[in-house]
């Protein structure tokens, strides 16, 4: 793929011009968040001050054009992740929400409705941020179905193998699994581990947050019953992201937020609920940030994603090389390329004051247990720094980040 083009690409971010500790700012924290182009942010500005109304609730015409904006985006953001008449796509305020939706869904219809029921399994990764595992606690808890966890190995990867003994156990009605991991960069193979739990007769859930911005999936090549993903993380506004699942599985949830709009009509006594997707889209939802996410995904589209995954493989491959080669560095996932976060712990020195360092020298990244605990208390690593990148980031940002950190690690030891 061409390389990306650096210069213009960065003059639409204007939030990374600013300087951070007299240092120009390095934004390494895209695992968490990534930043928001002109792009987005003219799109949503445009349907706010032409546009905006209430949808499905007016014949007048402001009410028509949300409307159809906001369909639009859906269409957008279809197209975008590769589905096809099979599928519907939910708006979600993110990833949580969507995973939420699912976990929950499956449990509230009540013993004789519900997909999940007491006795059966459901089967969850040991990669999952802690909003791909929570929600299906809890649902253990509500449905008396039982947890169980697909262990992963000591170097954090997950089998096939693994996958294939759980299931020949019978029972298993869920299985939820991430694309990449986000405290390791661990990419598993979640195509297979889907189909394995899908012959097996489970509902599949992928956890799409972390490559969203940059190698999102394929719904219609997938064996994947239910996709989530967040905006913040691709470009798009905070507090959007979607969920998109088979039609057929979709029918399976019982919404989780019940009111006004999912509904198609109402007695004192009882709801007959609309058809999907308005049946998991109870409440006026953030149109504006719908229209922004799809804009977010024309920008990725439009910047190419081939160009971008090359570019983040190429930024991934440097700084997982270089941060290796210092003196007690342990980088997690070493041989994971298909992410773009290098996650590493350093000998005798706590995450907490590398991170600190290198903010000093305006170098902004992520340390902790990143919302995934067990993983990495089971890795028996703990906390960890977390660099992680997106189309902006530089080879000269990678570079000061080596740097930056070993002299961290010769002020802390
Ligand atoms: N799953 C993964 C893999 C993530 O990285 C994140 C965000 N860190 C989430 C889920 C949760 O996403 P959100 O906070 O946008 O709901």
């Amino acid at each position: 793929a061409a390389p990306l083009p650096m210069e213009a690409l960065r003059a639409d971010f204007p939030i990374l011009t600013q300087s951070i500790n007299g240092h120009p700012l390095a934004y390494l924290d895209n695992a968490a968040t990534t930043q928001v182009p002109r792009q987005v942010l003219e799109a949503m500005r445009e349907f706010e001050e032409c546009e905006r109304a209430n949808i499905h609730r007016g014949v007048h015409s402001l009410s028509q054009r949300a409307t159809d904006a906001y369909d639009a985006a859906r269409a957008t953001l279809k197209a975008f992740i590769g589905a096809t008449g099979e599928h519907e796509l939910i708006f979600t305020s993110g990833t949580t929400e969507a995973l939420n939706t699912v976990a929950q869904g499956l449990w509230a219809a009540g013993p004789a409705e519900a997909w999940l029921r007491a006795g059966d399994r459901i089967i969850v990764s040991g990669l999952e941020h802690h909003a791909n595992l929570v929600p299906w606690q809890n649902a253990a808890r509500m449905s008396g179905a039982e947890l169980v966890i697909l262990t992963p190995d000591a170097e954090g990867r997950l089998h096939e193998a693994g996958l294939a003994t759980l299931l020949a156990q019978g029972g298993a009605r869920v299985f939820a699994v991430t694309a990449c991991a986000n405290a390791t960069g661990e990419r598993p193979p979640y195509e297979a581990l889907l189909t394995l739990a899908k012959q097996a007769g489970a509902l599949t859930v992928l956890d799409a947050a972390q490559v969203a911005g940059h190698a999102i999936p394929n719904m219609a090549a997938l064996d994947c019953d239910f996709l989530a993903f967040s905006g913040h993380k691709m470009h798009g506004p905070m507090g959007t992201g979607a969920l998109v699942g088979r039609r057929e599985a979709l029918e399976q949830l019982y919404p989780l937020r019940l009111g006004g709009d999912m509904v198609e009509d109402v007695s004192y006594e009882r709801a007959i609920h609309a058809g999907l997707p308005m049946r998991l889209e109870g409440g006026t939802p953030n149109v504006a940030g719908a229209v922004g996410l799809a804009a977010a995904a024309r920008f990725i589209d439009g910047t190419g994603r081939a160009p971008i995954d090359a570019h983040l493989h190429a930024l991934r491959e440097q700084a997982a090389a270089g941060l290796a080669s210092l003196p007690g560095v342990r980088v997690l996932s070493r041989a994971s390329s298909a992410a773009a976060l290098v996650s590493f712990t350093c000998e005798g020195v706590h995450p907490h004051d590398i991170g600190t360092l290198l903010d000093q020298a305006g170098i902004a990244v992520r340390t902790g247990y990143h919302c995934a605990q067990p993983l990495l208390d089971h890795l028996g690593v703990g906390p960890t720094t977390r660099a992680s990148f997106a189309l902006y980031n530089t080879a000269d940002e990678v570079e000061r980040l080596i740097a930056a950190t070993a002299r961290a690690l010769e002020l802390l030891r």
